[in-house]
């Protein structure tokens, strides 16, 4: 075999991330003149705000601040993030426990890097988002799956606290916690959480947390984060980032909290893989996590998201032989869809193509999140606008009214 074409074993076992696949599939269906309505996207749909635009455009044009940073970021941004999270969640973290990255996959990829040895394990909560269990395959680690408790409509999804403490092994690095989570949109509960950090201790493991969301909770529901408990620095590889509460998921920041010396030791790392996080982005960053008014506009846009979620919830509640739960975090609802495949003999991607291709409805198969709990569910994403939401809950309530009946008549 050509030596190009001699890839690491691991390499043909990637999954990447499915969703992207569905981005495509998207854009064909528009140019070809469909009217799409794409509830798929793991991102706002507004741009970034102004003041943080103006910002950067600042840092370039009359600053000219166009060179390298230090690797874990300039002092400003270091700062920021810490005073964030200070004021935020009354934590204790340190500037110099601040390693800023370029996005948040970074950050977690960045923390999986130094822990992990060759055959470690990490275990997943699942359905997951794929950026943790991929990057540890990549690092020649082993994700362990741990099916999320699906607890009906009502409840939607908890942390089965006995199957992750019995899947622990002397392997074991990381429980990854993600929360509120992307896909469900679950949202753990403090006396959850606080369960899971004893079973940590106990067994002498970490917990990999990625809060992206904390943001985007509802219903006034209580939302403890985990960079806010005590001890965290024993126990705790904390990662979050500008991508969604910001709008800048094209900004690519992110950012690792770890306690002062491995957080010295990360920059090690990243020095020899992206040297540093953008340098206008920082500044730009710095100005998004200080200004009240940009404050305000996350406010508006997280309470624009409430809505949008109950107006496709209501679509969803009303579609037959679906069960939805209203999430209480991140912007997705998760619904299951089992008795429908069961009545139409279809699998949850069959269902999922007949309503992209017929009703250019894009919407992701739970099975794109790994492993295979999320596989008779489909994701929705609800951050985006009224007319949107509503019309794709109209279309996926059609899609599926006539799958059924097409399924009676035969
Ligand atoms: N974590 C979760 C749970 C996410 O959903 C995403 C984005 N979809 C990321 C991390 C990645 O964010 P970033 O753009 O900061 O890399």
């Amino acid at each position: 075999m050509e030596p190009t074409l001699r890839l690491r074993g691991i390499i043909s076992n990637l999954r990447g991330e499915g969703g992207f696949a569905f981005l495509a599939k998207a854009r064909e269906l528009k140019e070809n003149g469909k009217p799409v309505v794409n509830l798929s996207i793991g991102q706002p749909d507004v741009p970034t705000p102004d003041p943080v635009i103006e910002e950067a455009v600042k840092a370039l044009s009359e600053d000219k601040f166009t060179g390298y940073t230090e690797t874990p970021g300039i002092p400003e941004i270091r700062k920021a993030i810490a005073e964030y999270l200070n004021e935020r969640y009354g934590a204790d973290v340190s500037w110099e426990e601040v390693v800023v990255t370029p996005g948040t996959k970074g950050a977690i990829f960045l923390a999986l890097s130094a822990y992990l040895d060759y055959g470690d394990e990490i275990i997943v909560p699942e359905p997951s988002y794929p950026a943790y269990p991929e990057g540890t395959k990549i690092l020649g680690g082993k994700p362990v799956y741990v099916p999320l408790e699906w607890r009906g409509p009502s409840k939607g999804f908890g942390l089965d606290l006995e199957k992750i403490e019995e899947t622990i092994t002397s392997r074991t690095k990381f429980i990854v916690v993600n929360n509120p989570q992307n896909p469900t949109g679950a949202l753990f509960s403090p006396k959850e959480l606080e369960e899971l950090t004893e079973i940590a201790r106990r067994h002498g493991v970490m917990i990999l947390a990625d809060e992206i969301y904390d943001n985007f909770v509802y219903d006034d529901a209580e939302f403890e984060s985990l960079i806010s408990m005590p001890g965290w620095r024993e126990w705790l590889v904390y990662t979050n980032g500008f991508s969604k509460t910001f709008s800048m998921t094209g900004w690519r920041l992110g950012y690792v909290v770890v306690r002062r010396e491995v957080a010295r030791l990360l920059s090690k790392i990243a020095v020899s893989v992206w040297g540093c996080p953008v340098s206008f982005g920082q500044k730009a960053a710095v100005r998004a996590l200080r200004d009240p008014d940009v404050w305000k506009w996350v406010e508006k846009l997280s309470k624009r998201y409430g809505e949008m979620r109950q107006v496709l919830y209501e679509e969803l509640s009303k579609t037959p032989g679906v069960e939805a739960y209203l999430s209480r975090g991140a912007y997705y609802l998760f619904p299951r869809i089992k008795q429908v495949e069961e009545e139409t003999g279809l699998s949850t991607e069959e269902i999922v193509n007949y309503i992209v291709n017929n009703y250019y409805l894009i919407i992701l198969p739970g099975g794109v999140f790994p492993d295979k709990a999320g596989k008779d569910f489909i994701r929705f994403s609800f951050a985006t606008n009224r007319k949107a939401v509503s019309e794709g809950g109209k279309r996926f309530r059609q899609a599926i009214t006539s799958l059924l009946e097409n399924k009676t008549r035969k």
